[in-house]
């Protein structure tokens, strides 16, 4: 399964926002493929589209999807350098496949900041640089294989030699590998160096409590947004603080807390669905009277594949795809409706599967 880490600097309040996505935490038995781990937080992901469902289908029960965010303590200034804790942290981060970097802004005096003083920008490049070293000693070390090959005109090596050498170029100006254009062949290569600035990145801004309604104004806020501007990045605001209280809270009593605040939605709602599309995920959906369900995919995928997500027998035995779309569905009211109106498909094995797609699959046994 896909994860997102979630780093920071000492102090920044990254325990506590991952202690609520615990608090949160989906049942663990839904989601067998999930991870155990004290590091790993399974999360929900809020899907309006799925309330909608339950109230036309009407099931005995209904299961939301589900995804891991891993918790990556231990940054310290100097980790690229490669000693002890640093070099497990970046290792951590390699095994991630997007990046939720939490940023202090909120003042208190109790709470030391690691650099003595508030400065999100400061903060952000610190660990965005230990990541950029660490990426160009990558790239130093795969020059030194590929340079004699590209000197004997070896056409491969002379290929990757120029996507190093734009690779270096940008670390050396302390630009991350995401900002570096590439053709989708070149990427191919890009991806195979596994490197840190390579992956989708989004930050947190975490301020106070009482900063978050007009957080905007929050002069951090608005430096963290310019700054995640030149990286092609999104911002989720939050207060860390109150998600740990709204995450002891259900239902209803969420819903109030939520109003009272002023906020149509959590900060973490808001950040679990960024994250997830950050991650290249999407969501279909089962609607049957036992259960109405959604599935999480990576876009891009076939028909089979997506009942592989299932169970395996439903790829291996994959014969068809009754497939309608969330949205007209919803417009017939009805499977028997949509399928009245010619609105349900059968799909076959080349079917790419798109985000909203209400599928029943056919298959042998
Ligand atoms: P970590 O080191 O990044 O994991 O940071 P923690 O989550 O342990 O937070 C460090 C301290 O900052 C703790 O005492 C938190 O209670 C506090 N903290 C976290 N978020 C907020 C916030 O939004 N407002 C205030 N005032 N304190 C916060």
């Amino acid at each position: 399964a896909l994860t997102a880490g979630i780093v920071g600097l000492p102090n920044v309040g990254k325990s506590t926002l991952f202690n609520a996505i615990t608090q949160a935490g989906a049942e663990s038995a839904n989601y067998p493929f999930c991870t155990i781990d004290p590091n790993v937080g399974i999360v929900e992901v809020p899907d309006e589209r799925l309330n909608k469902l339950t109230e036309l289908v009407k099931p005995k029960k209904t299961v939301p999807t589900a995804f891991e965010f891993t918790d990556i303590a231990g940054i310290v200034k100097g980790a690229s350098k490669g000693e002890g804790l640093g070099n497990q942290f970046l290792s951590h981060i390699r095994q991630v496949d997007a990046i939720c970097h939490v940023v202090r802004c909120f003042e208190d005096e109790n709470i030391t900041h690691v650099s003595g003083t508030v400065d999100p920008i400061s903060d952000i490049e610190t660990i965005n640089l230990e990541l950029i070293l660490a990426d160009l000693e990558t790239v130093t070390k795969r020059f030194q294989r590929v340079e004699k090959l590209a000197r004997q005109k070896d056409k491969d090596a002379l290929v990757e030699f120029d996507i190093l050498t734009k690779l270096k170029d940008a670390f050396e100006n302390e630009k991350p590998a995401r900002s570096v254009e590439f053709t989708d062949e070149q990427l191919k290569t890009v991806k195979g160096l596994h490197l840190l600035t390579q992956k989708p990145i989004l930050y947190v801004a975490n301020v106070g409590e009482d900063e978050l309604l007009d957080a905007d104004e929050n002069p951090y806020v608005k430096q963290v947004k310019a700054f995640a501007a030149t990286d092609a990045a999104e911002v989720i605001i939050i207060s860390a603080k109150v998600e740990s209280e709204i995450a002891e809270l259900d239902g209803e009593e969420k819903d109030m807390f939520l109003e009272e605040l002023g906020i149509p939605e959590s900060g973490l709602d808001q950040l679990i669905k960024a994250t997830y599309s950050l991650l290249g995920l999407a969501t279909y959906f089962t609607a049957g009277e036992q259960e109405v369900r959604a599935w999480t995919f990576v876009k891009g995928i076939k028909a089979p594949q997506a009942a592989g997500i299932i169970h395996t027998d439903f790829e291996r035995g994959f014969i068809r795809a009754e497939t309608v779309s969330y949205d007209d569905l919803v417009d017939a009211g009805s499977m028997a409706v949509a399928k009245e109106r010619g609105k349900v498909r059968l799909e076959g094995k080349e079917y790419i599967v798109k985000d909203g797609d209400v599928i029943h699959f056919r298959f042998n046994v």
